[in-house]
């Protein structure tokens, strides 16, 4: 029996979040077209007749470390390195950045199988391209594979599927089987508050915005889930409150119905919007919200 971790990497923005949702079948990872809205590792798993799969989720790799929140970002996702089996790059553009170059380090660093993912392929048009740029990855890093996807139309994903159970380890099941995620129900109940904010917010979204689930009560008829918004200023809050509260409101209506078909549950949701200055770069503040040590 194959079982195995696997680290899905790449650029904020390629898809990660997108595939692992499909390849699990299940929304427990939140998309936008915004960078950086995973900024937690989530585990998803997929147990399948032929072995369990054990996605990670990073939050990409920041350049800059100029704040406390981006230092915790980028160890996340060195430290994931270190504990998988395979890795999943994924990347959206036929081209390598300077950028790359430091991914390319850390792998041969961390000397493990590496699948390269080029998603978005229903954008290419001209598939000779494609078949060029394979070539000349090869020549970049030595990929166990080399594998054309689209996380958003499905396409080759149970090639890519059946490519990484080829390369995990023989060991038996680390979870029982009909376990998706790791994650907890509160945890998930904040990433859908903070996937609305960032729809409905687009460009205005606050870069230092946290969702904190204050309380969250199961009853045999009921979930109440208490949701503080954390922002750093009161120009931010009144952003996210709207005029006469719309927005709030909206954000609201949105992430109970999500959270509602998540957790199969009639769910009461109360969000509060409130004020902590510096919190995305006060070191306590950030692990009191969760952002725990990984090292
Ligand atoms: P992440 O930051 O790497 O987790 O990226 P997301 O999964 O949040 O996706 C970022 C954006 O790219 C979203 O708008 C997705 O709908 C879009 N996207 C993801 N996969 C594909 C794909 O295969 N094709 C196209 N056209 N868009 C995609
Ligand atoms: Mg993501």
């Amino acid at each position: 029996m194959k079982c195995g971790f696997v680290a899905l990497i790449g650029q904020p923005n390629v898809g990660k979040s997108t595939l692992m949702n499909h390849l699990l079948g299940q929304k427990i990872s939140i998309t936008s077209r915004k960078p950086q809205t995973t900024r937690h590792r989530i585990v998803g798993i997929n147990t399948t007749d032929q072995g369990q799969i054990i996605y990670v989720d990073t939050p990409g790799m920041h350049a800059t470390e100029k704040r406390v929140l981006n230092r915790y970002l980028n160890r996340t996702a060195n430290t994931v390195l270190l504990d998988v089996d395979v890795v999943v790059w994924l990347i959206d553009d036929l081209q390598w950045q300077d950028y790359d170059k430091q991914i390319v380090q850390k792998l041969s660093e961390a000397q493990l199988p590496v699948i390269l993912a080029v998603n978005k392929v229903d954008k290419i048009k001209n598939k000779t391209q494609l078949l060029a740029f394979f070539k000349q990855a090869l020549e970049f890093y030595p990929f166990e594979q080399i594998i054309p996807i689209s996380a958003l139309k499905k396409t080759n994903l149970p090639q890519l599927e059946q490519q990484i159970l080829q390369l995990l380890p023989e060991q038996d099941y680390i979870y029982p089987e009909d376990q998706i995620t790791d994650r907890s129900q509160r945890f998930l109940a904040a990433e859908i508050i903070r996937e609305k904010l960032t729809r409905r917010l687009g460009a205005e979204l606050p870069y230092a915005l946290t969702v904190e689930i204050e309380r969250y009560e199961v009853s045999e008829t009921i979930t109440r889930v208490y949701a503080i918004i954390w922002v750093e200023r009161d120009g931010q809050k009144t952003i996210v409150i709207g005029s006469k509260g719309e927005l709030l409101k909206k954000i609201g209506i949105d992430s109970r119905l999500d959270i509602e078909k998540l957790i199969d549950h009639k769910v009461y949701l109360q969000l509060w919007v409130k004020v902590k200055s510096g919190w995305s770069n006060n070191e306590r503040a950030l692990q009191n919200l969760g952002f725990f040590h990984l090292e």
